[in-house]
């Protein structure tokens, strides 16, 4: 299968201002991302190239769908990871974060790849203010409380907070 994110820079790359749009959608096995969060079965590609002093910059948005669980409660959730590509492709690499284009060409895929793994969200949560699972019992606590009593929670400022209530207390 031809490489549909592998471009030919040779005209770009000629003369300094010279600008080429990407806009194809790239079937997610393409990818081979290898995580089962992904669950995009496309990924839409609509890049902009534009020959800069030296090298190739390239901008535009990605957006690729995913599903887990909430890290709190375990119920499915889902959503769409959304991020701004601006990365630059040189042909001699001196930029530590640039990308390489060998010979005259320049393949899109491993940065789109990589820059959509990293956008996946490493704790999801179905709510922002999602109460999770009692740590006792399993209980979702979202739906209702359930009788264990409230585990201590042991953080730095326990003994701050004993202190300013026995000084309260006086
Ligand atoms: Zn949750
Ligand atoms: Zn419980």
């Amino acid at each position: 299968m031809a490489n549909p994110l592998l471009v030919n820079v040779a005209e770009l790359t000629r003369r300094a201002g010279s600008e080429k749009l990407i806009d194809v959608a790239v079937d997610v096995n393409h990818f081979d991302f290898d995580d089962q969060r992904v669950t995009a079965t496309e990924i839409p590609i609509r890049l902009h190239l534009e020959s800069v002093n030296g090298g190739i910059a390239v901008r535009g948005e990605l957006s690729m769908e995913w599903s887990d669980q909430c890290s709190r409660c375990l119920k499915p959730v889902q959503g769409v990871a959304t991020t701004v590509v601006n990365e630059l492709y040189q042909q001699v690499v001196t930029d530590p974060d640039a990308y390489e284009i060998v010979g005259e060409q320049l393949d899109l895929s491993p940065m789109v790849r990589e820059v959509l793994l990293l956008e996946l969200p490493t704790l999801p949560l179905c709510a922002p203010e999602c109460p999770g699972l009692c740590t006792v019992c399993g209980a979702d606590l979202a739906v209702a409380p359930c009788n264990c009593a409230p585990v201590e929670k042991s953080s730095p400022w326990d003994a701050l907070d004993a202190l300013k209530g026995r000084l309260s207390n006086d």
